[in-house]
């Protein structure tokens, strides 16, 4: 069984600080001497710790997952090791014909376009120095608006549209149809810039 350190809502707490060398030993020892009283106690003993046990609680099972790094067109790959519906680390994927393991700084992070506090979660607007906000129907509104004024006072071509190198077939067609729709040819995507 691996046990893993947990904070109370399923996340890694880390290592444990008071287990030094020192208390390492000292548990060991008394380990030894259970040991010994159940030579001298009979079987008895030594069932009453095992229905202690059935009811403590199981950490949850660690699940590992092959991914693919999404941040740029190389295409490294990654284990994501989730436990309990939450991604929690990540584990080298030595057998990857790409990367054989390793990634940059960007892969090593990847996690943190989930689990990152930072993470953008809904539209902001930044309004007299302060963000604030956003219904999605108010920022596309709003957006849409500002866009249409653009192009009416400059034309089509004052839109430049970056996408990701990772985009599917899928996205790049919607994409390249956006374009094609709003007038220009200024489409491209990361891989190529
Ligand atoms: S690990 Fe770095 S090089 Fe590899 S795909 Fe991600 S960003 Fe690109």
């Amino acid at each position: 069984m691996k046990l893993i350190p947990t904070n109370g809502n399923g996340k890694f707490a880390g290592l444990n600080p008071e287990l030094n060398r020192r208390n390492f030993l000292r548990a060991a020892g008394l380990g030894g001497l259970g040991a010994g009283l159940y030579a001298l106690s009979g079987p008895s003993l030594l069932k009453e710790v095992e229905a202690q046990g059935k009811g403590e609680p199981q950490a949850p099972k660690l699940e590992q997952h092959k991914s693919i790094c999404g941040n740029c067109a190389v295409g490294c790959g990654f284990i994501g090791e989730v436990q309990n519906g939450v991604w929690v680390s990540q584990e080298p994927w030595f057998e990857h014909p790409i990367n054989q393991g390793s990634l940059c700084s960007k892969g090593a992070a990847v996690r943190d376009h989930v689990v990152s506090e930072k993470r953008l979660r809904y539209p902001m607007k930044l309004e007299g120095g302060k963000w604030k906000r956003l219904s999605w129907d108010t920022a596309l509104t709003e957006i849409s608006a500002k866009l249409l004024a653009l192009r009416k006072q400059h034309g089509p071509d004052i839109l430049q549209i970056n996408f990701s190198a990772h985009y599917s077939n899928e996205n790049g067609f919607a994409i390249r149809k956006f374009a094609g729709m709003w007038g220009t040819n200024n489409a491209d995507f990361q891989a190529r810039i």
